[in-house]
């Protein structure tokens, strides 16, 4: 039975209550099953024995039956004597005497049809003998002419309570006479005394009108008494029956009878009810003792053995405590080997438990020491509480004191204001999507200095999968975020630098390229003070001078905002810029350059008005480094009409690929992996900043830069840049 979480489990039943359960559920279905066992027995054992007593009762009834025909039979041969036919009564009195030896009966008598007594084997021979006052049996005779018994009377001569059986005798085809033969209830005693019946047992003959005429048990006391109403009722109406009821002399019985159908007298067999039933409540008793020793040793054992387990369980309790609150473990043996190797596994858990405790106090102390020396601040936040829990080095590291605890809000009242809503939203994302996330933001510190956080953390859920912790670190990156400000600054330079140092390299061009305006300003000034000298002078020439000087001045001013634009140390900001307009004026800027260096320079423009979005002079100079180091590359190899192609072509993925092929020396294999490392030079005037300068600049606009050695001579750098997201 599994019980319910919450239930009040102090109210649990015991196990001594648990086992007396057990022994009453066990032992009383058995009582059940014997009582209803012994029930049928007794069911079956009373059928069998009224049956039984039923055959008995009819062997009595046939039994009385033949007691009375032997008794007729003997009558009607005496009947039969010449000595009545001739009148002899007193030849037939002397006869009568003799033949009542050998019948079971006491007197003889002959009975005139008028119930006068003619002769009485009780009186001598004549002498007066008085009239019999009721005739029943004399009048049935005469009615149906056949032999006949009667009811109990009391004789007239014996004054005792008598029955006779009478004969007929006939003179001349009519009844003259009866003859009769009397007997009292010893006679018939005899008949209840050979059957044998047990000596409890009541039985009784009781004639026609129900009286009693013999009984097994005192006769003298209820001889000729009637037996009990509703018997007799039953008597009257059944000729064979059984039915309870109670004797004469009190006794509650079952009774059984039987009627003889010849002389309509009755043989009653009475079986105590105590005895019938004696059986029945001794077996009872026999199994409620039984069932009370059962149970008695079985509760005893129940109380005994529960209690062993109870207190076996009980010196686990305290172990069990003892493991959770890291104590030391005394179970001491107990009843059972269940019990034992409880014991044994609680002891053998307790020592895994201490172990791994002190693997985990150890491990903790490892990780505070690692997180102590790395300036590390844990925290965590209870999503359900809202506490916020933290490291004294978190408290240190956010300028708290360290000595007490600090709530969510003056955590969020330390973040720099123009910080705190983005670290807010992060960590609503963070909640949300179940991410771990990083963020970095800046604490304004009580003195007003501000300090460089770094925070990584991730959410806890439940097992239904609910966020309930949010659990994490910080840590101080102000000295790494000031050298990345310091490298940014530095980059800064190094690129003006690097312009500047280009600006040396592309003078000598810039110097012929404004030769040529500026010769042609000179010689067109002298050519306009010419023509003032002139008289008249030749102003409308004058006029057109003056207009070529202009045109002339601008180009240069053109040149010169080039350089400025070049070599200006300001950021710009990305814009639009046509990758062949690119292309095309940077041909146009060194295009004097080149020829210097005898390199011829193809374009390729293959890219149509591909537009990137761009800081246009940053590009300009990424390809103007390509191109001077394809010059000194072919230079290097020292060929004559040294042929350089710059190409412009879509890339994959929105791309434009742009790349500057030379013929010269290439690239040693040792050299490829260093290219673009700074101050990696092979020049002897080099600086080994030009490609890892470019780098960074096609890596600033989302692009890539790299080079590869030609299949034939020379080598070929490509830069690829994203395209300009298109218009929506
Ligand atoms: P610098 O030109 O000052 O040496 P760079 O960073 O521009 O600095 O170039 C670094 C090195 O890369 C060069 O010294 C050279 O050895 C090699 N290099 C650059 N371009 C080429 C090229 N087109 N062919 C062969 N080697 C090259």
């Amino acid at each position: 039975m599994r019980l319910a979480m919450h239930a009040d489990l102090s109210n649990a039943p015991g196990v001594r209550v648990r086992l007396a359960a057990l022994v009453l559920g066990s032992v009383l279905p058995l009582a059940a099953i014997g009582v209803f066992l012994i029930e049928n027995l007794y069911a079956t054992e009373r059928r069998q024995l009224i049956d039984d007593t039923r055959a008995r009762v009819r062997a009595i009834t046939a039994a009385l039956d033949r007691e009375f025909d032997s008794t007729i039979v003997a009558l009607q041969a005496l009947g039969t004597s010449r000595m009545l036919e001739v009148g002899d009564l007193a030849g037939f009195h002397t006869r009568a005497h003799s033949a009542l030896a050998n019948m079971r009966a006491d007197s003889i008598v002959l009975v005139g049809t008028d119930g006068a007594l003619l002769m009485s084997t009780r009186r001598p021979f004549g002498q007066a003998l008085p009239k019999l006052r009721s005739t029943p049996l004399l009048r049935r005779i005469l009615a149906s002419g056949q032999p006949g018994v009667s009811d109990l009377f009391i004789g007239p001569l014996s004054g005792d309570y008598i029955y006779s059986m009478g004969v007929p005798i006939r003179q001349g085809g009519s009844i003259v006479m009866t003859l009769n033969a009397t007997a009292t209830h010893a006679q018939l005693a005899q008949v209840l005394k050979v059957q044998g019946l047990p000596v409890n047992w009541r039985a009784a003959l009781v004639d026609r009108n129900g009286l009693v005429a013999a009984r097994s048990h005192a006769i003298e006391k209820f001889l000729a008494k009637e037996i009990p109403p509703a018997l007799k009722a039953r008597l009257a109406a059944h000729s064979e029956d059984a039915v309870e009821s109670r004797t004469l002399d009190g006794i509650r019985v079952y009774t059984v009878f039987s009627r003889s159908a010849s002389s309509g007298w009755s043989a009653i067999v009475g079986i105590p009810l105590d005895e019938l039933t004696q059986g029945l409540y001794r077996s009872l008793r026999w199994l409620i003792a039984a069932t009370v020793g059962a149970l008695g040793i079985g509760l005893a054992l129940a109380w005994r053995i529960g209690g062993q387990i109870a207190s076996s369980v009980q010196a686990l309790v305290e172990p069990a405590h003892a493991l959770g609150q890291q104590a030391r473990l005394a179970i001491p043996p107990l009843y059972f080997r269940e019990a034992n190797a409880l014991g044994t596994a609680l002891t053998r858990a307790g020592q895994d438990l201490h172990g791994a405790r002190a693997a985990r106090r150890e491990s903790e102390e490892r990780l505070a020491l690692a997180a102590s020396a790395a300036r590390l601040g844990i925290w965590v936040r209870d999503l359900d509480s809202g506490a916020l829990w933290t490291s004294p080095d978190w408290r240190v590291l956010f300028a708290f004191d360290p000595a007490h605890e600090v709530g969510i809000d003056d955590f969020m009242r330390r973040i720099h204001a123009d910080d705190r809503a983005g670290v807010q939203a992060i960590l609503a994302q963070a909640l949300t999507t179940r991410q771990r996330y990083e963020t970095e933001y800046r604490i304004e510190l009580p003195d007003g200095n501000l300090r460089w956080i770094g925070s990584q953390g991730n959410v806890e859920t439940d097992a239904s999968g609910k966020a309930r912790l949010l659990r994490g670190v910080s840590f101080d990156i102000s000295t790494r975020r000031r050298s990345e400000l310091d490298i940014e600054q530095m980059r800064k330079e190094v690129t003006h630098l690097a312009r500047v140092a280009l600006m040396g390299e592309l003078t000598g061009a810039m110097a012929h390229e404004l030769n040529q305006p500026l010769t042609s300003i000179l010689s067109n000034a002298q050519a306009a003070l010419r023509y003032l000298r002139q008289q008249p002078p030749r102003l409308d020439q004058v006029h057109a001078i003056l207009a070529d000087i202009v045109s002339e001045d601008e180009r240069a001013g053109q040149i010169i905002e080039r350089l400025r634009r070049l070599f200006d140390k300001r950021e710009t900001l990305p814009q639009p810029v046509a990758i062949d307009t690119l292309v095309a004026e940077v041909a146009h800027l060194l295009r004097n350059d080149l020829i210097n260096h005898g390199v011829i320079l193809a374009l390729d423009l293959g890219a149509g008005a591909a537009v990137v979005d761009a800081d246009k002079v940053q590009l300009q100079q990424v390809l103007i480094n390509l191109l001077i180091n394809a010059c000194d590359a072919m230079a290097e190899r020292g060929k004559d009409d040294s042929l350089v192609l710059l190409r412009s072509a879509f890339g994959p993925e929105r791309t434009v690929l742009l790349s500057v092929c030379d013929s010269g020396a290439g690239i040693a294999p040792a050299a490829m992996a260093q290219l673009f490392t700074p101050f990696f030079t092979t020049k002897a005037s080099g600086m080994g900043l030009g490609l890892s300068i470019c780098r960074n600049i096609a890596q600033a606009h989302g692009g890539r830069l790299w080079a590869e050695n030609n299949a034939g001579p020379g080598a070929t750098f490509y830069l690829s840049l994203p395209l300009r997201a298109p218009l929506p």
